[in-house]
């Protein structure tokens, strides 16, 4: 959703009132799958298979976000077991929670409490048939676990997005002396059915979502370290293109849908 006609651009020093500061994060991560998808969809990104996951509250976050650690760079391929919802809608595998979920802890004062629905990152399923939301676990590799939410939750996303993804890290921790704090990556098909049915026309179309195609990625929504004309922003901007990772088009500041959070794989 396009940032409310009319307000300021964000800067530095008034650091960004996106959407997402006045509304619930499910919008904001509707939004991110909108656009997302419509990315994919202009690109003709190839659609491929089948995932779940299980809903947890978000807790546990810190202030400087996660630790940074000295773990491998390697990332290793997925064996998490199938989950196969019954029925996507009425039992979604997402981060979809109720909305009395535990608000997420943010380090950044002028982003507002956030107390609406819960989203994590789908945990692939074993099987799959290739297309979008639908990538098997033999498609996808899990991040090391740097790259885990403040929940713990495991990050997932094409094996050469997260090699990638693994040697854009260890730049930036070299630069800052800590991990990037990823939010999101992939997201499977049942998951977007159920947000779709959560959100209405708000959220991507399933099938449709770059995060579907497991070459996605949100860092935290934290504007105050992240957000647009923040030094770590900056630098992911300059440098992460040097590992395939980019923020593309519509996501930069003074574009119609702003989204400081995400980036894409390209190469
Ligand atoms: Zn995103």
């Amino acid at each position: 959703m396009p940032r409310p006609r009319g307000a300021p651009p964000p800067t530095a020093q008034t650091p960004l009132v996106r959407t997402a500061t006045r509304a619930p994060r499910w919008v904001v991560v509707a939004v991110c799958l909108v656009l997302a998808g419509a990315t994919a969809g202009a690109i003709g990104l190839t659609l491929r298979a089948d995932a779940a996951r299980t809903a947890a509250p978000r807790a546990g976050a810190t202030a400087t976000g996660s630790p940074s650690t000295t773990q491998s760079s390697t990332v290793a391929p997925t064996t998490e077991p199938t989950r196969t919802p019954t029925k996507a809608a009425a039992a979604p595998s997402t981060g979809v929670a109720a909305a009395s979920a535990t608000p997420r802890p943010n380090p950044c004062p002028l982003d507002p409490p956030y107390a609406g629905p819960i989203f994590v990152t789908s945990t692939p399923a074993a099987s799959g048939d290739g297309s979008n939301g639908r990538l098997p676990a033999s498609a996808l590799a899990r991040l090391p676990s740097w790259a885990n939410d403040p929940m713990g939750t495991p990050q997932y996303l094409r094996p050469d997005a997260a090699a990638a993804l693994v040697r854009l890290n260890d730049a930036f921790r070299g630069r800052f002396g800590s991990t990037m704090d990823i939010d999101l990556t992939y997201r499977s098909y049942p998951d977007q059915v159920a947000i779709r049915a959560a959100l209405g026309t708000i959220a991507a179309k399933p099938g449709t979502s770059r995060h579907g195609t497991g070459n996605a990625l949100d860092v935290q929504e934290w504007s105050c370290i992240y957000g647009f004309g923040t030094e770590k922003r900056d630098w992911l901007v300059a440098n992460a293109p040097g590992f395939g990772w980019v923020s593309p088009s519509w996501a930069r500041e003074g574009a119609d849908n702003p989204e400081y959070w995400h980036y894409e794989y390209v190469a």
